[in-house]
C-alpha cells in the first residue's frame, strides 16, 4: 500500500483516464481533438499505448457539434475492440448543456458500458447552466444499476459530493464509490490544491478517487493527485495546451508526460486489467 489520504484507499497503481474529445473542443482550437469516431477510437488506441487504462468518450454528429447518439458510442467502443485493445470505455451521459435532452443524455447507457459519467449536480458552466436535476440522477442511477454500469461520480464543486452522499444514504449509489473531481470550471470549483483537498475530505469511507482539472489546473491538480494516492484524468476534453502558448499536440501527449511524472513519484501506471481489479470491475480478457 502507498501513500494513503484520510477517507480514502490509496492505490500504488494510478490509473490514467484519457477525456479525448469532450462535447465543445473544435479543430478550431486545436486540430489535435478527434471528431469523428474513427479519429476518437485511434485516439484511444494511442493513449493505451502511452499508458491510459481508461478512455472517457464523447460523440459528435457530422456537424461536429455534440449528440448522445448510442449507435456512434457503440462505433468507437466497437473500432476500440476490433483492435483487441482491453481498454475501459467511460462513456459520457453530460451531453451538451442546453443542447441535449436527459432522456438523449441516459442513451448510451443502454449499450452498458463499462463506467459512465454521472454529474452529481448542477452548476453554472461557462455561458449557460450544466443541469442535473435531483429526478434525473434518481433515473440515471437506477438505469446504470440496471444495465451494470460502473457510475463515474464526477463532482465540480462540494456541493455535488453532497448530493453523492445523500444518493448512497439512500441506497441510490452502490460501492465501489468511483469519484471524478472536475475542477476549475467557470461556474464550479476553483482547480487549487486546497478545494481537491477539501473535496476528498467529504469522500465516504473506501471511495476511489481522480482528479481532472480544468485548463491550466491540468497538470498542478495531476500531480498532486499522483503524490496523493489518487487517480488522474488529463485529455483534450479539459485542457488543449501542453504549457503556456503551446497546443497538444496528442491527446497521447498528454497522457505520456503523466506516466513520466508517475515514475518519478513511485506510481507504477495500471493497465486496464489492474484498474478493473481497482475498481470492481469484471476481468476482461487480456489484450491480444
Ligand atoms: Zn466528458
Amino acid at each position: 500500500m502507498g501513500i494513503a489520504v484520510t477517507g480514502n484507499v490509496g492505490s500504488d497503481k494510478l490509473i490514467i483516464s484519457a477525456a479525448l474529445t469532450g462535447s465543445w473542443p473544435t479543430k478550431a482550437r486545436n486540430p489535435a481533438v478527434p471528431i469523428t469516431e474513427e479519429e476518437i477510437a485511434a485516439a484511444a488506441l494511442e493513449c493505451r499505448q502511452a499508458g491510459a487504462a481508461i478512455v472517457h468518450i464523447h460523440v459528435r454528429n457530422d456537424q461536429g457539434r455534440v449528440t448522445c447518439d448510442p449507435a456512434r458510442y457503440a462505433r468507437v467502443r466497437a473500432l476500440v475492440e476490433a483492435h483487441g485493445s482491453d481498454l475501459i470505455v467511460n462513456m459520457s451521459t453530460g451531453g451538451g448543456a442546453g443542447q441535449t435532452t436527459d432522456e438523449q443524455r441516459m442513451g448510451p447507457v443502454g449499450l452498458s458500458p463499462e463506467i459512465a459519467s454521472f454529474d452529481c449536480g448542477s452548476l453554472n458552466f461557462g455561458p449557460t447552466v450544466f443541469v442535473n436535476s435531483p429526478s434525473f440522477l434518481d433515473e440515471l442511477a437506477a438505469r446504470m444499476q440496471r444495465h451494470g454500469v460502473l457510475p463515474e461520480i464526477e463532482c465540480f464543486e462540494p456541493g455535488h459530493v453532497a448530493n453523492a452522499l445523500r444518493l448512497i444514504e439512500e441506497d441510490k449509489l452502490k460501492p465501489p464509490f468511483w469519484f471524478q473531481f472536475v475542477l476549475g470550471v467557470r461556474g464550479g470549483a476553483p482547480g487549487t490544491v486546497k478545494q481537491l483537498v477539501h473535496l476528498i475530505d467529504m469522500l465516504p469511507p473506501a471511495a476511489i478517487w481522480s482528479v481532472c482539472g480544468i485548463g491550466r489546473a491540468q497538470l498542478p491538480l495531476g500531480v498532486t493527485a499522483i503524490a496523493m494516492g489518487g487517480h488522474v484524468r488529463t485529455g483534450l476534453e479539459d485542457n488543449l495546451y501542453y504549457r503556456k502558448g503551446e497546443l497538444v499536440t496528442s491527446n497521447a501527449q498528454l497522457v505520456a508526460r503523466l506516466v513520466r511524472i508517475a515514475g518519478e513519484l513511485g506510481r507504477p501506471v495500471a493497465t486496464p486489467a489492474e484498474a478493473r481489479a481497482i475498481l470492481g470491475l469484471q476481468p476482461r480478457p487480456a489484450a491480444t
